[in-house]
């Protein structure tokens, strides 16, 4: 798998010597070496981007009540066990442990269209946090259900410690063609295990075709 790069003529020799290699079919420059990613961070769709996902993108799906209408909507968040991260260019990949991420406000993907009309997941304004991010969206009444609702709250989906909570994330596998860049949050917590052990997983209807 490799990670697209926006490299204009002018700057091809330094792309080429920080190990960026050109595809002709797509006429873009590409890196495969997963330790040297951040180094060519300058050609990124955005230089801001901390997580690049590899291989798959995995989207958590769970459940909450909505604090607006209180009716029970579905509520998602972005999954990866597979990534790079900015820092010391670490690489993490594992078959069981998940790590979610909150907080998205950068996405290098049309993806993000599948995601706003698949799951109601979009960039918005969030009063709370007086920022913009990728939030999810109450199915019933519209309303943004913030990262703090859907991630750290009492009752959220994704804050589960048993695996009784586990078996209630559904997780969408979705098959990328390239690695893709992301800004966001991640933790770590003790429950990651969980996903990989007890969630359903099932292969997303994401059709790379359509977007
Ligand atoms: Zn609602």
């Amino acid at each position: 798998m490799a990670l697209l790069l926006n490299v204009s003529y002018s700057e091809k020799e330094q792309v080429k010597a920080l190990g960026a290699r050109w595809n002709p079919e797509l006429k873009r420059w590409y890196v495969t070496y997963k330790k040297g990613y951040y180094k060519l961070r300058n050609w990124f769709a955005n230089k801001k981007s901390n997580i690049i996902v590899c291989d798959n993108l995995y989207v958590a799906e769970g459940e909450k009540e909505c604090f607006a209408c209180k009716k029970k909507t579905p509520v998602i968040a972005l999954a990866t066990n597979y990534y790079v991260m900015d820092e010391d260019y670490a690489i993490f990949q594992s078959e069981d442990s998940f790590q979610l991420i909150s907080y998205v406000d950068f996405i290098s993907s049309n993806v993000t269209m599948y995601l706003k009309e698949r799951f109601n997941f979009f960039v918005d304004y969030s009063n709370h946090t007086k920022s913009t991010y990728y939030s999810n969206h109450c199915k019933h009444c519209g309303r943004l259900q913030g990262d703090f609702f859907v991630h750290s709250d009492v009752g959220s989906p994704f804050l589960f410690y048993s695996e009784e909570d586990a078996k209630k994330i559904r997780m969408h596998e979705i098959p990328l063609s390239y690695d893709i860049e992301i800004s966001g949050d991640m933790a770590w917590s003790s429950s990651d295990e969980l996903i990989g052990l007890y969630a359903k997983f099932i292969d997303s209807d994401f059709n790379v075709s359509e977007y």
